[in-house]
């Protein structure tokens, strides 16, 4: 993989919308100014787009995909390949971009960078891989084909977590496969959300109007963007509560739309008392604390059998308390900047919760500015708040289980059901376990924080609907026609 980067000059204009292939003003009274997480400073401000400058960029969407969906597979797949190789020369432009928009660590930013790179690979795969099916039929005469056709237009809501990955593994299937995109990026990351990704489409050649990126308020567009006529499928991925709201509005109004549903989780993280300990104390450590645990698929509840609860958490608090925590530009800083000063608000009140409900704070440190240092509390119940919801942030709680059951009952206790791990010397063990589990993911011997471009990435329960990656993704992005053929005159009743 190149990271050279001397003979392209960094993109510009990031201030801009880009709709209809053109990057253009915001029209909207409001701007959104974009601040770097860990020192403040300004990074752009985008004056916000209106309402109709979202209709325009529908509008070009809906004229440019039936087109687009005529062209060769070959010639779609020539543009996500462009792409790809500009990722790979812009490596270091982009990783830039994550610290300073989104506060990765650098670690946390080229892993973002490799599952984006990575799903744009597989996404390259898929116009040729779209197949349909001859069925036999019961009707003397009668021939059955089914059909997989681009849904049409495509709306994509993406959070500011893994802005730039989240985005890519909506966007680059859904073009792949034939359809056309409006991009609502998270407030906070609008250029590793979105503007970015258009640069790199645009460069890549990809045609006029089928990608647009509209930066806009909640208030002014957020209904808008899942109401208007033109999406046939709403892509989200963010918090529950959100997607709740998201998924009424697809289907509550004029329209009936496809949702594809990627929320919030609660992973639990089970060690049974045959594990490897230290493997699973670094495990732990990072599956918990890779960017500041604001990740779907952290690690929200460290579960450990009750033979080795006090040995585990010994060693846990003394691999934590060696984890650097600072600048995310440093090579070795572990744990950097919170997002925003809500989330950082929101972190405080789960720490004063989590000791007012009986947790006992065995690690914590000053919060300064947006950077909360690891917070480790043990004895914690499946009771208390630490347990029940997404912590999103660098805390962690530590259940004792009484024995395998005990574990598999508090791992199940929730509701939601995205990702979730098991550490103990016996595999077989291990799969029983894991299968026992409700929730889309399981890892064993590994931390729940697992994603590849060719198996199914997606949620049960409160985690949401639909899956990511390979073929999953290829049927969600694609409609099915049913269409027969009837050969020869059928005989009707009357
Ligand atoms: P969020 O729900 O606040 O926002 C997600 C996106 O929705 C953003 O673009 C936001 O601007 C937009 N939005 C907010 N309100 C809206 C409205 N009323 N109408 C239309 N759009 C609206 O989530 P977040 O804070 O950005 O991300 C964190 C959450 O996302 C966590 O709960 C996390 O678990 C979840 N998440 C899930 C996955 C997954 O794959 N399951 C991945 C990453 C994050």
């Amino acid at each position: 993989m190149s990271t050279n980067n001397t003979t392209t000059s960094a993109y510009t204009d990031f201030h801009l919308q880009f709709i209809a292939g053109e990057w253009q003003t915001g029209k909207d009274d409001s701007s959104n100014t974009n601040t770097n997480p860990y020192n403040g400073d300004t990074l752009v401000e985008i004056q916000q787009a209106t309402k109709d400058q979202l209709n325009e960029a529908y509008d070009a969407a809906s004229q440019t995909q039936e087109a687009w969906a005529k062209q060769t597979p070959a010639t779609r797949a020539a543009v996500l390949y462009k792409v790809v190789n500009i990722l790979d020369q812009r490596q270091e432009e982009i990783v830039d971009w994550l610290i300073k928009e989104s506060g990765s660590t650098r670690i946390k930013a080229m892993v973002e960078f490799s599952a984006t790179r990575a799903i744009t690979l597989e996404a390259a795969t898929f116009p040729n891989r779209v197949h349909g099916e001859i069925r036999p039929s019961n009707t003397p005469g009668k021939e059955n084909f089914i059909y997989r056709e681009p849904i049409g237009v495509v709306a994509v809501i993406s959070p500011w977590n893994f802005p730039l990955h989240l985005t890519q593994r909506s966007i680059a299937p859904a073009l792949a496969l034939g359809n056309a995109v409006v991009l609502k990026p998270a407030s906070d990351t609008p250029v590793t959300g979105g503007l970015l990704l258009a640069k790199v489409f645009e460069e890549a050649g990809l045609p006029k109007g089928l990608l647009n990126v509209v930066v806009g308020s909640g208030s002014e567009i957020g209904d808008a963007i899942v109401e208007h006529k033109a999406p046939s499928l709403v892509s989200f991925t963010g918090s529950t509560s959100v997607g709740k709201r998201i998924g009424e509005l697809a289907n509550g109004g004029e329209y009936i739309k496809q949702v594809a549903l990627e929320l919030g989780g609660n992973s639990p993280f089970v060690v049974l008392k045959d594990a490897d300990i230290e493997q699973a104390v670094k495990a732990a450590a990072f599956g918990k604390f890779l960017h500041q645990g604001q990740i779907c698929i952290a690690i929200n509840r460290v579960i450990v059998e009750d033979e080795i609860y006090d040995d585990f958490v010994a060693r846990f608090l003394a691999h934590v308390k060696t984890l650097n925590v600072g600048d995310p530009n440093k090579q070795d800083t572990a744990v950097g900047p919170i997002i925003n000063a809500k989330q950082v608000k929101s972190l405080k009140e789960k720490i004063a919760k989590a000791q007012e409900e009986g947790a006992k704070m065995i690690l914590s440190g000053e919060i300064e500015g947006q950077v909360v240092p690891p917070h480790i509390f043990t004895e914690v119940t499946r009771e208390m708040d630490l347990s029940r919801n997404e912590v999103f942030g660098p805390l962690v709680g530590i259940i004792r289980a009484k024995d395998e059951d005990d574990a598999l009952s508090i791992a199940n206790d929730s509701m939601y059901g995205l990702s979730s791990a098991v550490f103990t010397a016996d595999m077989q063990k291990g799969l029983r376990f894991a299968r026992g589990i409700r929730a889309g993911m399981t890892h064993i011997n590994d931390i729940s924080v697992n994603d590849e471009s060719n198996t199914p990435f997606g949620g049960e329960k409160n985690s949401g609907i639909g899956r990511f990656n390979g073929e999953w993704v290829l049927e969600e992005f694609t409609r099915t026609h049913w269409i027969s053929m009837q050969n020869e005159p059928r005989e009707y009743p009357f």
